[in-house]
């Protein structure tokens, strides 16, 4: 069954940039922005009895709840059931491959994890960070990437986007123009 309303979906590892990304480009389209790890964070905060959905309790134990079948199954169709009635952009580690494989439009975003990690600390302390707490903060990107690799599955027809080098405003440009062709 073809879908009436549109999906753009934007997946990546963990600190990619995929929720600020795929908020930027809902904002631009007129979209609505589902972010799925937000989801799978309320589920986790609500199990551990925390309200803060970033905490860093909340995002060492994010990737195990996540894992089970059933918080998966439940989010998976909490998402589409958001996407039968508006446009969406969908971010997340599994979207274009597994919740949406219909998407008009798959992007995969990667970015060297010492960049991922300059950038995330940059957002959080509001300051630039300094060598050794971007080297601490990559070890533990890279403990989640290890962690989260079994759901973070590449579409095989996914856009991939390197943003290394890229700011977000280009990237932002980038998938907007991509959208504006299918
Ligand atoms: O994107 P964010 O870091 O907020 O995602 C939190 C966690 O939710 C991820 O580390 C991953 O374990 C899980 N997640 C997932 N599948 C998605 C989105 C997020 O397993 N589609």
């Amino acid at each position: 069954m073809s879908r009436s309303k549109a999906v753009i979906a934007i997946d990546g590892p963990a600190a990619s940039g995929t929720s600020s990304t795929a908020a930027w480009v809902a904002r631009e389209l007129g979209y609505l922005h589902l972010d799925s790890g937000a989801l799978y964070r309320a589920e986790t905060a609500r199990r551990l009895g925390i309200e803060d959905l970033r905490s860093p309790e909340v995002t060492a134990a994010v990737s195990s709840v996540a894992q089970i079948p059933e918080v998966r199954a439940a989010v998976n169709a909490e998402l589409r059931c958001m996407a039968e009635t508006t446009d969406v952009v969908v971010d997340g580690r599994d979207i274009g491959s597994v919740v949406f494989p219909d998407a008009q439009l798959k992007i995969f975003l990667v970015a060297d994890p010492w960049e991922r990690a300059r950038r995330r600390l940059h957002q959080r302390l509001q300051r630039s960070a300094t060598d050794a707490e971007i080297a601490d903060e990559t070890r533990r990107l890279v403990e989640r990437d290890a962690s989260d690799a079994t759901n973070t599955l590449q579409a095989r027809d996914a856009v991939l986007i390197d943003t290394t080098y890229l700011t977000q405003e280009d990237q932002v440009q980038r998938i907007v123009a991509l959208a504006q062709k299918v």
